[in-house]
């Protein structure tokens, strides 16, 4: 290649950089799936100020011969093996074929690699080949990049905050490890450990990896198919929820895949099982014919297009509230014992790993003979016992009653707990919510079956609206009319109410019907007949419930328990608060440092 050729050739990947190299999450990303294509079971990721500084990818895959070493940064290099049949790598290949060139014409790179045979050693600094002489034997490939955008000020100007890259970092690596179990990751960033899986091709074990014990035991596990799709994958109970929809993961075909009306499918079916601003963590994994899929790559994302979508969407919508709705969930306020600091072991462990880790690798670079035992990790087996996560509610209660166990009120605190026994423990209702809770269902219900019987109002009600308020009105009076409202016009902007529908609340009915009124302007531009309903419902059961500060009987508490029972969700109020909690009898003791002691006096 002539010397000019070359220069072009840099110019050229350093243009190409900017578009595919955006931040040091996408070196990242690209570096991991070139171990993941390397065939690799263990992938270490190790990063310097986020990687800012540097990032190295160390895997045990196939690694390269030297040819391939060196032409791996040049561009449109085509040594990596196609398979046919793989849909994604033919429309990835033209963006993986030039990021690794565009990689290292905008950092400084240092490359060790071996197939088993020969081992190569390669430095490159922004973009040229500095120096190719034999290495390591060690099997697979050891990628160092230094100084990204070295020399590419202007898009250095454009990373993000050490947290932010991070942040990004962080989450692909998460991803892409719930995508690939199979595969053990470790994620470093300054010496800390941030991810380390066990590569068991167990998901849930991955995710406890990353969002640790208590919410691994916490999720609930989905299986589901119809004659297109077969899905499956582990949610969360209600209870456990994040502030961002970004934990909810949707594998097609075993790779990660972004699908904003998927995720909105997946957030409704939990509706009024949880605040509908919080999202809960999900890792669905669809299975599908490929030629059902169309999937468009951009090189930072992977938006997918299903044919069959509606049957796709009702699929998962039913088999969540299915499942939902055939779990007794009731949060379990677990007593945390003081003395054990449950989260300092792990962490010593992983860091006695990576020390293990540090070493082996040292003591191979120094005999390279030794790499017929390819050990590059220590395997955490060989550490820890196998272990099983037991999934906390993994009864599945066919008869909906028996979701609420039989409780017995005891009192009433500040007019608004009501306290409960069984055998089991103590439970503590929230008597509005409960309350909301079951004047919600009855008001859904005589919303979703309207019929006219209506009372006339013994002074009719007179409303003044502003003229693009009436307008909305006028368009919604056959509704109105329907659900047993008598309305007329009655000058200009202003409408006259002489009968409202029989189930409207007794002494609150022109509080409520202004309310109505509310939700249909509220409504607005996408009113529809559910969101109507829902809105309406959710609004009169809390005018309805009983406020806190109430003193009710012990009866009245036995016939709240029981119409709690009758309820399709007895767990949450229309806002998704909780309605019950419960204390175990052991936590009980635990509480008042009963247990452990022989004598409990
Ligand atoms: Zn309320
Ligand atoms: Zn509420």
């Amino acid at each position: 290649m002539s010397k000019i050729h070359v220069m072009d050739e840099i110019l050229a990947n350093k243009i190409a950089a900017g578009e595919v190299v955006e931040r040091c999450s996408s070196v990242v990303k690209e570096l991991v799936e070139n171990s993941i294509d390397a065939n690799s079971s263990e992938i270490k990721i190790e990063l310097i100020d986020a990687g800012t500084k540097q990032i190295k990818v160390t895997d045990n895959g196939i690694g390269m011969a030297e040819d391939d070493a060196v032409l791996a940064f040049s561009r449109h290099a085509t040594s990596k093996l196609i398979d046919e049949d793989d849909l994604y790598r033919i429309e990835t290949l033209g963006f993986r074929g030039e990021a690794l060139p565009s990689i290292a014409s905008v950092s400084k790179v240092s490359l060790d690699t071996s197939n088993g045979e020969v081992g190569t050693h390669v430095e490159i600094v922004g973009g040229h080949i500095k120096e190719t002489k034999s290495g390591s034997l060690r099997k697979g490939t050891c990628i160092t990049i230094k100084d990204l955008f070295y020399n590419t000020p202007a898009r250095l100007k454009h990373m993000k905050s050490l947290y932010t890259e991070l942040a990004n970092v962080t989450d692909y690596v998460n991803k892409i490890a719930l995508s690939h179990p199979d595969i053990k990751f470790i994620l470093v960033n300054n010496d800390n450990i941030l991810l380390n899986t066990d590569g068991s091709n167990n998901v849930l074990k991955t995710i406890k990896a990353i969002y640790g014990l208590e919410v691994a035991k916490k999720m609930l596990t989905l299986k589901t198919e119809d004659n297109d799709y077969t899905i499956d994958g582990f949610l969360s109970l209600p209870e456990v929820h994040r502030s961002s929809r970004n934990h909810m993961i949707t594998l097609v075909n075993g790779r990660v895949v972004r699908n904003v009306e998927l995720n909105r499918i997946i957030n409704d079916s939990y509706h009024s099982f949880k605040p509908d601003n919080r999202y809960p963590i999900v890792v669905l994994n669809i299975t599908v014919d490929p030629s059902l899929i169309d999937v468009n790559i951009h090189p930072t994302k992977m938006d997918i297009k299903f044919s069959k979508f509606e049957e796709l969407k009702s699929l998962i919508e039913k088999a969540i509230k299915d499942l939902l709705h055939k779990k007794r969930l009731i949060s379990h306020i677990e007593v945390k014992e003081e003395k054990e600091e449950v989260k300092s072991e792990p962490i010593k462990k992983n860091y006695v790993q990576s020390q293990l880790f540090v070493e082996r690798e040292v003591k191979e670079e120094e005999n390279p003979y030794t790499n017929e035992e390819q050990v590059l990790f220590v395997n955490n087996d060989l550490i820890e016992k196998e272990e099983i996560i037991e999934q906390e509610n993994d009864e599945i209660i066919e008869d909906k009653k028996e979701r609420l166990p039989e409780i017995y009120p005891v009192g009433l605190v500040h007019g608004t707990y009501i306290i409960c026994q069984n055998e089991k423990g103590m439970y503590l209702i929230d008597q509005h919510a409960a309350k909301e809770r079951i004047n919600y269902e009855f008001y859904k219900y005589q919303l979703g079956h309207p019929n006219e019987a209506s009372i006339s109002l013994l002074f009719p009600i007179t409303l003044e609206l502003s003229n693009s308020e009436f307008i909305i009105i006028k368009e919604h009076l056959s509704l109105l009319e329907k659900l047993g409202f008598s309305i007329e016009e009655f000058g200009i902007n202003s409408l006259i109410i002489k009968a409202h529908p029989t189930w409207l609340p007794k002494n609150y009915e022109s509080e409520a019907i202004r309310k109505i009124i509310d939700v249909i302007i509220n409504c607005d531009k996408d009113f529809s007949i559910e969101k109507f309903n829902e809105k309406t419902a959710t609004m009169l059961s809390c005018k309805m419930a009983i406020k806190a500060n109430t003193s009710i009987t012990l009866e009245e508490m036995e016939r709240l328990i029981n119409d709690l029972r009758n309820c399709d969700n007895p767990f949450n109020c229309p806002h998704g608060r909780p309605t019950l909690v419960f204390y175990s009898n052991y936590d009980l003791e635990k509480l008042f440092k009963r247990s452990g002691f022989e004598n409990k006096v």
